[in-house]
Formats: structure tokens, sequence, C-alpha cells
């Protein structure tokens, strides 16, 4: 594990506790209910999480990169749906941390650390290419007025701050921020998915929104980088969501093959099983190591998308493999569902989707790469 100060040692022991005694216990039902429920919720706000990274002058904890990755590790080994909603929340405050105006900043983060914020760039027309967007926010005067939908948002529907990637000239983006509460504002239909089924992911729509001009975050134009910015701090998170995912997969591995015995002998003494029991831990350092990584570059002020890109991308397949193989581990057990196995299974297969595929990632992992060698 990265080396921590003695504050976000403290902060880690409290998340564990938190989420071993808050959070596994209704893993199931997380899952099966498709929420993690108002009660769990409340206690999330109550417990100061969604002010974690939150500075201190807008009432928020003031914790780095560092101690952020590391709640969501932790959180996601109580259950991924849980460690998403923050992920969602957290990527979109760094947007508004590096981008937003003084006075938005003002104005909105405070209320962050009771209210959940998102960041929505995906429309019916695809999430990879954002040339394709046709959400607009066109000047009126002092302010702008925006029109569009916006699918697959995490926290879309729960959320009551939106950042969103809208088109500004034909082949101009721009970010701004909608509230809720906006005239023309409205919520459409929550996403029927797979996985992370606790989380909300949902659909919004713009009708002749209008927001003041300092509601525009960076300036006119700058909505791809502010959008590949948070994909880069979304990645580590959810790399640290993927490590999350492979620890809870080990532990139910262990447990179950320390316990299972076949001709006279514990699973875990049959090579067959040591290798795939090996090959999870394996898994769970690898992408521990890759995320802690990405934080500690971002936490210094370093370039973290790539290594970013490469947590996500190793984290998200390995966690469906170590899945995969805990499945088999359990064997009739594990094809049940009677048992948590197969929804970690389809929780860790959207990470293979969600803040940019894997195929994407690899597109841009390759970029970078040559840019930095020719
Ligand atoms: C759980 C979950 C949460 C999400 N949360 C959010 C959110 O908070 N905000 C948000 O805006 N969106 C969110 N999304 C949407 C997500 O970002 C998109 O699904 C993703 O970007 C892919 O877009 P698409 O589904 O339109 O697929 P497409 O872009 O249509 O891609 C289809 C296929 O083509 C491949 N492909 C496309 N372009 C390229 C390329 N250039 N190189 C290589 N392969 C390529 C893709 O990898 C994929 O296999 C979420 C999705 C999920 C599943």
């Amino acid at each position: 594990m990265v080396e921590l100060t003695a504050a976000q040692l403290m902060l880690h022991q409290m998340v564990q506790e938190f989420s071993a005694n808050e959070v596994r216990p209704h893993d199931m039902a997380i899952d099966r209910e498709r929420s993690f429920g108002s009660d769990l919720y409340r206690k999330l706000v109550d417990t100061g999480f969604l002010g974690l990274m939150l500075p201190e002058q807008y009432g928020g904890a003031g914790f780095d990169a560092v101690a952020t990755a590391q709640t969501i590790y932790d959180l996601a080994v109580g259950n991924a749906s849980v460690a998403v909603t923050l992920e969602g929340h957290y990527k979109t405050l760094d947007q508004l941390l590096k981008y937003g105006q003084p006075s938005l900043l003002d104005r909105y983060l405070p209320s962050a650390t009771q209210r959940i914020f998102a960041f929505s760039m995906t429309e019916p027309s695809g999430g990879s290419d954002h040339s394709t967007l046709g959400s607009t926010a066109v000047r009126q005067g002092d302010h702008w007025v925006l029109n569009g939908n916006k699918i697959m948002i995490t926290n879309g529907g729960l959320a009551e701050v939106y950042c969103v990637l809208v088109k500004t000239a034909p082949t101009e983006f721009s970010v701004f921020l909608v509230d809720q509460d906006m005239p023309g504002f409205k919520f459409g239909k929550q996403e029927n998915f797979l996985g992370l089924t606790g989380t909300p992911i949902g659909e919004i729509f713009m009708e002749n929104v209008v927001v003041p001009a300092d509601h525009l975050l960076g300036k006119v134009g700058q909505g791809h980088e502010i959008g590949d910015n948070a994909h880069a701090d979304a990645r580590v998170l959810m790399g640290a969501v993927a490590a999350g995912i492979i620890e809870h997969e080990l532990e139910l591995a262990v447990d179950y093959a320390h316990q299972r015995k076949s001709g006279g002998q514990r699973l875990t003494d049959l090579q067959a099983i040591q290798r795939k029991i090996a090959d999870i831990a394996l898994a769970k350092e690898t992408t521990a190591l890759l995320y802690e990584e990405a934080a500690r570059h971002k936490a210094k002020g370093q370039p973290y998308a790539e290594i970013a890109a490469m947590a996500k991308t190793h984290g998200s397949r390995q966690a469906v493999r170590a899945g995969d193989d805990t499945l088999q581990i359990y064997a009739g057990y594990g094809y049940s569902l009677d048992y948590p196995i197969e929804h970690l299974i389809r929780d860790a297969r959207a990470l293979e989707i969600a803040e940019g595929t894997v195929e994407k990632m690899r597109a841009e992992i390759t970029q970078l790469e040559v840019a930095q060698r020719i």
C-alpha cells in the first residue's frame, strides 16, 4: 500500500471500518434493490464523504488525490456502486476547482458537502466521439441558453448539479454548470444497466436553460480539454474501484477455498485452485500499484493521464477475470444468484466502458507513447 501521512492513515482506518460495517453488509441488497437506499446515503453525507477532497475554504476536509483514491478503494471493497457514486461526484468537483470562476465556486461549492454533482458528456449519438454531440449553448447578452439531451450520467437523477459538455459553435465545445432547479431542466429515464445497479445512472434534458455567464468553466472552446481532464481524474478513481472489486473477490475466493474440501484436501491445497488465487492476488496488487501511482502523480502535480488510463484499462479487465476465477472456485455456488460473485463481475464489466472504453484508452495510451518517443 502507498505510504500515508498520519491524517491519511486515520481517514483510511475510518473508511475501512465504515465500509466493513455500513456498506459490505448491504452489498447484495444494494445490487438487488438497484439502490443503496436513503439511510446509507444519509450516512455518507453525514460522515463527510461528499466534502472529503473539497478545500477547507468551501467546508471540505481538503484531502489530496492519494487519500481520495484510497477512500474510493476502501468503499469499493464494500460495494462498487457506492464507490462509483462518489467517483462521479469527486471528478466533477475536480473540474470545478480547476476551471470554475471564483464567483461560481463561492456560490456552488459549499453545497457540495451536502449534495451530489455529476459530469455529463455522453449523448445518444455517442460517448467516444464528442464531435457528434448535439447539445448547444448560445450566448444571449450576459447569459447562455442551453439545449440538449445527455444520457448515461453517473448520479443522473440523484445529482442536483451537472457540468455539461455542449457545442458553442459547430466545431467548438465548452462546459457549463447547470442546476436541477433551473427552468427547462428535466430528468429523463434511469438506465437499465447490467451492473453497478446501486449507482443512479440516468438522463437529463435541457430546454432553453438560461445560465449566467460565470457558469462557463474555463474559456469558450476549452470543452475537450476539460472533458479529457475529467476522464483522467475519473480513471484514477476507477482504477481504485477495480482494485476494490478484486480485493472483494480475493476475500471471497480465499475464504471459500480454505473451508471447502475435495478428496480430503482443502481447495487451497490444490494446485489448480492455487493458480487462480495467486492470479487474483496478483491482479489486485498490479491494479493497486497503478491507481496509487496515478494518484501520487496527481497529488504531486505531475502528468497522470496515461498512468490513470493504464490503471483503468488494466484494472477493469483484471476485475472481470478475477471474478471469473472466483466464480470457478465456488463452481456451482459461484454460478448461483444467491452468492455475490456474479454481481461483482457485472459491476467490474462497467469499468471497461464508463469514463472511456478500453479501446479508446488504448488508443490514447498509444498516442501518448508515440508523442514521448518519436
Ligand atoms: C456505468 C456507466 C457510467 C457512465 N457514466 C457516465 C457519466 O458520468 N458521464 C458521461 O458523460 N457518460 C457516462 N457513461 C457513458 C460512457 O462514457 C460511454 O458509454 C462511453 O464513452 C462509450 O460511448 P458509447 O457507449 O456511445 O459507445 P461508442 O462511442 O459508440 O463506441 C462503440 C464501440 O466503438 C469503440 N470505439 C469508438 N471510438 C473509438 C476509437 N476512437 N478508438 C477505438 N475504439 C473506439 C468503443 O470502444 C466501443 O467498443 C457511462 C457509461 C457506463 C456504462
